[in-house]
């Protein structure tokens, strides 16, 4: 089921009645979730991720704007009526409930013509336990559970209807490294397996890149981008994009531009054709250094740490906005660790120029 959202826009009135100052916590947002796709929606925390979740589900009245899923307008539908699955961050179950009847709570509510046979809820609770591979614990209760089960049971729950969309808001915060790993994935194996259309709402940027097909980067109620995890990493359209992507995080200079050189402080580090001359935030990526004695970027080095199949080198450069610039080297180069200098030469297509006051990108052309 193709989502389609346009113009939504969500404007909360002022939680203080006195300062009076109403909150946009999503702003126009206008873009098309593909059927049977993962989207991951990226931002840091009060972006408006929840918000626009909410929207789509029905628990929340967009302010102005339309929700569409495939053909149809949703818009004034309520959550019941949509046909969607939700899964929060607490797990949300309920604690006196075995988890087959937590699974079969939804189905048991069902009323009119969609009203289930008994042994068809029973097999359709069974078919969802077994998708998220829960159905050896069907009598036990939540509190018998770890996190990584209890929210498998969730995600039952919310499949079982075989909803139209599914609906996921930071299911993985509450669970440990080790488990948000294999459950992520296991998010990932039920979505394709299912092909449901997902909406997957996170602030961690490397859970949005390793599990969407595509995503939605926002900020303050705004969106910054759309594309496949790699385009954005790749070609991002802002310098808030560009460090929000990325670990260990895009290094940031201050830099100039003067007859088509990029200068870091008084090197001139890279042929930037096409660029007026003007300062800019410059941003390059760890991998987007090479060591090279001949190299113009000179930096004060640290440290080597080594990582295995790379090594981290951590160095000083006075036009850096960051404490230390983190390169991450192929453990094929030796970098001596003693040495007082590190020197480089850039990938041209690991740099980025932003425009200094606007943050917006200045695109240059990389021979
Ligand atoms: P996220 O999920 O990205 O952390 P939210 O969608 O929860 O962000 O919130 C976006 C903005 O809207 C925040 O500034 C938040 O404080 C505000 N907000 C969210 N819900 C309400 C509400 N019910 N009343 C007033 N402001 C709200
Ligand atoms: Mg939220």
């Amino acid at each position: 089921m193709k989502v389609e959202l346009q113009n939504l826009t969500k404007i909360f009135p002022s939680r203080n009645k006195k300062s009076g100052e109403e909150v946009v916590a999503v702003n126009d947002f206008t873009f098309t979730i593909p059927d049977g796709k993962l989207v991951g929606l990226l931002g840091p925390s009060g972006c408006g991720k929840s918000t626009t979740l909410y929207m789509i589900s029905g628990l929340q009245k967009p302010s102005s704007g339309k929700i569409f899923f495939g053909e149809e307008d949703v818009t004034d539908l309520s959550p019941e009526n949509r046909g969607v699955g939700l899964v929060f961050q607490n797990y949300a179950l309920y604690p006196h409930l075995t988890v087959k009847q937590n699974i079969l709570f939804p189905l048991q509510n069902l009323r009119g013509a969609d009203k289930l046979a008994k042994e068809e809820m029973q097999e359709r609770a069974l078919e969802a336990a077994r998708l998220v591979q829960i159905d050896e614990l069907m009598d036990r209760k939540p509190s018998e559970l770890s996190g990584g089960q209890q929210q498998r049971v969730a995600i039952a729950r919310a499949l079982v209807k075989m909803p139209r969309v599914l609906l996921l808001d930071e299911p993985l915060s509450n669970l440990d490294a080790r488990l948000r790993l294999q459950t992520r994935e296991e998010i990932r194996r039920i979505q394709k397996e299912t092909g449901i259309t997902t909406v997957f709402v996170t602030h961690d940027q490397e859970e949005a890149m390793s599990i969407s097909d595509m995503i939605v980067v926002m900020k303050l109620g705004i969106l910054q981008q759309i594309g496949k995890p790699q385009e954005i990493y790749d070609d991002p359209t802002n310098l808030f994009v560009a460090k929000f992507l990325g670990t260990p995080p895009i290094n940031v200079f201050k830099g100039t531009v003067k007859d088509g050189q990029l200068y870091l402080g008084d090197a001139a580090v890279l042929d930037v054709n096409g660029v007026e001359d003007q300062d800019v935030t410059v941003g390059i990526r760890p991998e987007g250094f090479i060591p090279d004695a001949n190299g113009k970027l000179v930096c004060k080095l640290n440290n080597v740490e080594v990582m295995g199949r790379d090594v981290s080198v951590v160095a000083e450069h006075p036009a850096s906005l960051n404490p230390v610039v983190r390169s991450i080297i192929n453990a094929d180069y030796a970098i001596d660790n003693s040495a007082e200098t590190v020197s480089y030469t850039l990938k041209p297509h690991k740099v980025f120029l932003f425009n200094s006051e606007t943050e917006e990108r200045i695109r240059y052309e990389v021979k």
